[in-house]
């Protein structure tokens, strides 16, 4: 590999690790109802972060995970969901052989959306209904000439999905989980679309069952699906492209 293509895939993978950073930004403060645009602060002493402590990735390594101020510790989901979405905006990229068409940039936008869902729900066990909009418009831009033929899977998916909520009082899935998969359903054929749910059920059976083995969760306790859901869904594409 010659270094010009060394220094693009860097370069490609540092504003994948900035988006996510962002991407954590939305994920942490929409839930809360807070403004997306406001200076970040530290959770514990609520000092204003300066601008060269908010570098993606080598800022929480050079102040070795903890906020400059207080010494509070900054959560290490911060710095993996950084890393994740910059690889895999790397990987997006080489996977779509550097096609830059209008679906690939949709597609590139579902991701995002996706994995930003993934990140409020694992943080606060709710989905924006914000990102779900956002996922909708981006869905329908991308299938309005196949739409009719998608929302019959998705509207069965999200029917099964609805069922499992209502028997189970919402314990085993909650609502948002139910109109994440319709939007889901809508952006992905009906195989890829059951490949997508597969994976998050298995996933999603494996985590649980680790943790409860490891008895960081009681049997009754839930885990949020939104995580594995994206993951699904992001895996399903990424074969599908
Ligand atoms: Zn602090």
């Amino acid at each position: 590999m010659n270094l010009i293509f060394f220094l693009l895939w860097g370069y490609i993978m540092i504003i994948g690790a900035a988006l996510g950073s962002f991407l954590n930004v939305v994920a942490s403060r929409l839930p809360l109802g807070m403004s997306l645009w406001g200076r970040s602060r530290c959770d514990s002493c609520h000092q204003t972060i300066k601008w060269y402590d908010l570098i993606p990735v080598f800022s929480y390594l050079f102040l070795r995970s903890r906020c400059r101020n207080c010494k509070h510790p900054i959560p290490a989901s911060h710095f993996f969901f950084e890393i994740i979405t910059g690889a895999l905006f790397l990987f997006w990229f080489y996977r779509i052989n550097w096609q830059f068409t209008y679906e690939h940039w949709l597609l590139l936008v579902l991701i995002l959306v996706a994995l930003a869902i993934g990140l409020a729900d694992y943080y606060y066990q709710v989905i924006p209904d914000q990102l779900l909009i956002v996922f909708l418009i981006a869905t329908l831009l991308l299938r309005f000439n196949v739409l009719h033929i998608f929302l019959l899977g998705s509207l069965l998916i999200a029917f099964l999905f609805w069922m499992i909520n209502h028997f189970s009082h919402g314990t085993a899935m909650g609502y948002g989980d139910v109109k994440y998969v319709f939007v889901i359903g809508l952006a992905l054929p009906l195989q890829s679309l059951l490949l997508a749910i597969y994976l998050a059920f298995l996933t999603g059976g494996i985590v649980s069952a680790i943790l409860i083995l490891l008895r960081k969760k009681k049997m009754k306790s839930t885990v949020s699906f939104g995580p594995f859901l994206s993951l699904g869904f992001i895996t399903a594409l990424c074969f599908l492209i």
